[in-house]
Order: structure tokens, then sequence, then C-alpha cells
């Protein structure tokens, strides 16, 4: 939806191809809002400061609310594994131009009244992050993006696509076929399926994870908090308190899940809500009103793979989004449309760090 909009304004003439009735109905809709520029990577801060900037002008800028709070992000740290490493990463971080710093357990307690305090040693807190509502933002960017002059085509599934002289020349749908001078594959879990249409083979693979919302209740704490530390069942896990006053949040299981089966589990629940607990006591009084599944566009090392394809030069691919497709959409989006308009040049640092070629090696700690 951003990268539409931007286009749009760029003054290209922009068809969306959506194979669901509707914007915002691929796993965006399952992504629980965070936006962080808080990462380990520098070409993901770099996107997310953008998207930060985007998101929350929408309102002074656009007239349009979706819900965008700056509460910040706080990664806590309970063991000295954890604090070492968040403090290596400040480094690279604070080079970034992220306004980000470790504070102590007496400032946690105050953004996170209640929270656990027994064997807590602080965090980094980033105040500029936050987090905004998936729905009520991609409706502003549907919205923006259509007011801009961009077609969407809803319903539409995307069956195939026909090459000529390393260029993509035209995308055939179940409903019809369109030219085009620039082709995108942002198809998020899908993305490797559309690859194939044209022989290539991008490492996207769907990564379930859910998530669940509570009933609201007043207001009591600012950040997005995230807990890194594993156990036995989960990774790390996450969740805040919406502007209004929802808890929403999100585990990451162990071992992963591969696929597409998006029921949600009997599992998920009693796992994450121990987790919460501990951590959290005061959230046992709240009710849970519904959980649900989705998946993470998965890479092999847990960045988006964006650029051109050896095989097309005008096929760009804006895949892979892992964990963070909602947060890198905005900034990614802008950046996207200034690239297919002025041509990569525009950011080839970007380019080259998420680029296919890359060895996909490591992985990125804050994933
Ligand atoms: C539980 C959970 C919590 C999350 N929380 C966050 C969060 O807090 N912050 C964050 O940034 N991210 C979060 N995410 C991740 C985020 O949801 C994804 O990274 C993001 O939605 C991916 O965006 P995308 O645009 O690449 O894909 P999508 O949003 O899935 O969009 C791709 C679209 O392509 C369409 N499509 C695919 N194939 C075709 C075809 N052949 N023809 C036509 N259309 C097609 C699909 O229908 C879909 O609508 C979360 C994810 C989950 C599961």
């Amino acid at each position: 939806m951003p990268l539409a909009l931007y286009c749009a304004e760029r003054g290209l003439s922009v068809v969306v191809i959506e194979k669901n009735a509707s914007w915002g109905r691929g796993q965006n809709r399952a992504a629980i809002g965070g936006i962080r520029a808080t990462h380990s990577d520098p070409a993901k801060i770099r996107i997310c400061q953008e998207s930060i900037r985007i998101v929350s002008g929408l309102e002074a800028e656009r007239g349009i609310d979706v819900e965008w709070r700056a509460g910040g992000y706080l990664f806590v740290a309970y063991d000295e594994r954890r604090e070492s490493a968040f403090r290596d990463l400040l480094a690279i971080q604070k080079e970034a131009g992220l306004g980000i710093d470790w504070i102590g357990p007496e400032r946690v307690a105050e953004l996170c009244p209640g929270i656990r305090k027994d064997g807590l040693r602080g965090g980094t807190f980033s105040p500029g992050d936050g987090y905004a509502s998936p729905l009520m933002t991609s409706t502003a960017f549907h919205r923006l993006a259509r007011a801009a002059g961009a077609e969407f085509r809803f319903g539409e599934t995307v069956v195939a696509m026909k090459a000529e002289g390393g260029r993509v020349v035209s995308v055939r749908t179940d409903a019809g076929e369109y030219a085009a001078g620039a082709v995108v594959n942002a198809a998020g879990s899908d993305a490797a399926e559309l690859g194939g249409l044209l022989d290539l083979d991008l490492p996207v693979h769907p990564d379930c994870h859910e998530a669940g919302v509570t009933e609201p209740c007043e207001r009591f704490m600012e950040p997005m908090l995230v807990d890194i530390r594993p156990d036995e069942e989960s990774g790390n896990y996450y969740f805040y308190q919406t502007t209004t006053g929802q808890v929403v949040f999100c585990i990451t299981p162990k071992p992963q899940i591969w696929g597409k089966d998006t029921d949600a589990t009997s599992s998920f629940l009693p796992l994450v809500s121990r987790r919460m607990t501990e951590l959290y006591p005061r959230l046992k009084n709240l009710k849970v009103r519904r959980t649900w599944r989705g998946m993470y566009p998965m890479t092999p090392d847990g960045l988006p793979i964006v650029g051109y394809p050896r095989e097309y030069s005008n096929l760009l691919l804006a895949v892979g989004m892992c964990g963070q497709g909602f947060m890198l959409g905005p900034g990614l989006g802008k950046i996207l449309a200034s690239a297919i308009v002025d041509g990569p040049g525009v950011a080839p640092q970007l380019f080259e760090e998420l680029s296919l070629y890359r060895k996909f090696e490591g992985m990125e700690l804050l994933k």
C-alpha cells in the first residue's frame, strides 16, 4: 500500500493486483502494530527511521489517525548475557542516529509499573519507537494511494508473468493481462511462489506466529516490552498496550512452525500467558478476547530481500519482510518508489545489504 502511494505520487501509473477482496488482508492483518527503528542491522534501522517519520506524521500531514503512539520500545535484561548483548548493540544503533540508551531498573519500573523487579538489570529504551493500528494504517495508505491515482484490482490472482529480453513485459491474472514497465513482487508469504513463475528461487518461507488481544483497560504501560530470553518452548515474546487500552501480544514458538496453516492453536495462550504473567504479574487480571495465527515471510538471516534479480532488470523484489513488514513497509515503499523513478542509485547501500545474492549468514539479533 505505501509503495503504491509513493509510486502514484511520483507520477507513475500504478496497478495493485491483490488476490484478497480488499487491502491489508494478507499478513498485515496478523501484525500487532509495533514500529521500531531499534534493530541490529543498519539497513533496517534506516528504513524504519523513515517509516516512523511517515507514520508519526500521518495525522498532522495527511489528516488521518492511525492510533500512532510514540510509547518507545523497551528490551529488558534479567541476566548478564542479555545486558551485554544490548549494551554492545548500542554503539551501532547510536551511530545510525537512533535515540536509544541503557536505562536502569528504576526507570524500567516507572515505564512499566508492576514489572517483576527481581533480577531486573535494566534495558535499552528507544522513546522514538512506537505502535499504530495495522488495520487503520493500511486503510490510510489505501485511501491515499487511491486519491493519488493508484488502481486496485482486488480478487485477482497473479498466475503467470511473461518475460522478454531480460525484462518482465506482462503479468497475467485469473481475470486479465497487464503490460508494465516495472513489476514489483511484494507477495509476502507467497513471494517464493510468485518468484517461481519466473523460475526465480526466492528463499522466503512462511513461519507461523500467533498473537492475541485482551479486553481494554485504563492505560498503565507506555512501551512495547520485549523479552528475548528463550525457554524450553518459546523464544522471545513482546507486548504493549494500544492507545485504546487493549494489551496485544505475541511469542516466538520453539521450534519454529513452518507452513501456511493459520488455524489458531490451543497451546499458544497457556504458553504466552505464563511467560507474560511471570514478567508482569498484574496482567493476570486481564481477560483475553481473541487470538489469531499468521505468518512471518521469513528469510534465512531474518533480513528482507530487496532489489532487482540478475535475470530481470525491471522486476523489483520487496519480499521476506520477516516479523517486521508492517514497520518496514512505509519507509521501504517511499525509498523503492524513488528507486523505480530515479534508479537504484538512490539507495545503493540498502540494495547491497538486502540483495538476493548476499550470503544469508548469521541471524539478525533483534529479529
Ligand atoms: C502474529 C504476528 C505479529 C506480527 N507483528 C508485527 C509487528 O508488530 N510489526 C511488524 O512490523 N510486523 C509484524 N508482523 C509481520 C508482518 O505481519 C509481515 O511482515 C507483513 O505483513 C509482511 O508484509 P508484506 O506486505 O510483505 O506481506 P502481506 O501483508 O502478506 O501482503 C502480501 C499480499 O500479496 C498478496 N498476494 C500473494 N500472492 C498473490 C498473487 N499470486 N496474486 C495476487 N496477490 C497475491 C497476498 O494476498 C497479500 O495480501 C507480525 C506477523 C505476525 C504473524
